[in-house]
């Protein structure tokens, strides 16, 4: 079982690893830099040497990055959109120094200018950024939860990206589960899962799905909110979660939890929860 969460890098990024690690994760997920801003220091490169000693030490094969909040891939804003792939070079290549597998993106908004600009801005700067940096780092495309202007909330809008994306072999999708669900694809049933697996096959190839954020919802199906839940505690719920562990697709991929930690859980509890309900 691949099943990680997405572990804070405070104090040296080593220690990410370490987190991971007490955590019982197989696979995880960080930011390699704080998320808030858009300035990163350079990493250092004796943590570099640790972080990578730790993953092969604690046996980790997949590990994933993910964007900071700032950047909009699909901004139509020229300045916004030139830092946004300046950001996503960057990540590229922190990523790439790290050893890891995925970075992964929000392809963002298009402030209000239209789906069509925003799909060729992202294609844009997912090609630019491939263009200038050559690694083995794999970009996923993450699904939005569908709030106002954004970008790649339905399957045909992400698949509209990647036919435009000139390092086919570079580009895959992750699902985010509470996106998803908040755009209108249903978990809740065995039935449910296979209608909305089936719909992205038929739309991008499910061959391109690498990495499952697994987050249960705050908001109902079609709510276009994105709020994050407790596993069993959202409107997907326990059942859906279990038939989507049962899954034999979804089963065998990389699944990162990003859920709430408050008075109610943390990622212990969570991961705990989602161990019981894989069985
Ligand atoms: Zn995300
Ligand atoms: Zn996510
Ligand atoms: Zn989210």
């Amino acid at each position: 079982m691949l099943l990680g969460a997405h572990v804070s890098i405070s104090g040296t990024i080593d220690k990410a690893v370490d987190r991971a690690h007490e955590l019982r994760c197989t696979t995880f997920q960080i930011f390699t830099r704080n998320p808030r801003g858009w300035k990163a220091k350079k990493l250092n490169d004796e943590e570099v040497e640790e972080f990578k000693k730790k993953m092969r030490e604690y046996n980790y094969n997949i590990a994933v990055s993910h964007m900071p909040y700032l950047p909009n891939i699909s901004s139509p804003i020229q300045q916004t959109f030139r830092k946004s792939v300046s950001s996503l070079i960057q990540e590229l290549e922190r990523s790439g120094e790290l050893g890891l597998n995925y970075l992964v993106v929000h392809i963002g908004s298009h402030l209000g200018k239209g789906l069509d600009i925003g799909i060729k801005k992202a294609a844009e700067a997912v090609n630019t950024a491939l263009s200038k940096v050559d690694n083995d780092v794999m970009i996923l495309l993450e699904n939005m939860a569908g709030q106002r202007n954004s970008v790649g909330s339905k399957f045909e809008d992400i698949k509209r990206i990647l036919n435009l994306i000139e390092y086919p072999d570079r580009v895959g999708v992750c699902i985010d589960t509470c996106h998803a669900f908040a755009a209108g694809y249903d978990f809740r049933t065995r039935e449910a899962i296979e209608n909305t697996l089936r719909d992205f096959d038929e739309i991008i190839g499910l061959k391109l799905l690498k990495v499952v954020h697994i987050n249960d919802s705050k908001g109902d199906l079609g709510s276009h909110l994105d709020r994050h839940e407790h596993i069993g505690m959202g409107k997907i719920g326990e059942n859906g979660f279990r038939e989507l562990f049962h899954n034999p697709y979804i089963r065998n991929l990389p699944l990162i939890l990003e859920t709430p930690v408050d008075s109610r859980g943390d990622f212990s509890t969570n991961l705990a929860k989602c161990r019981e309900l894989y069985l």
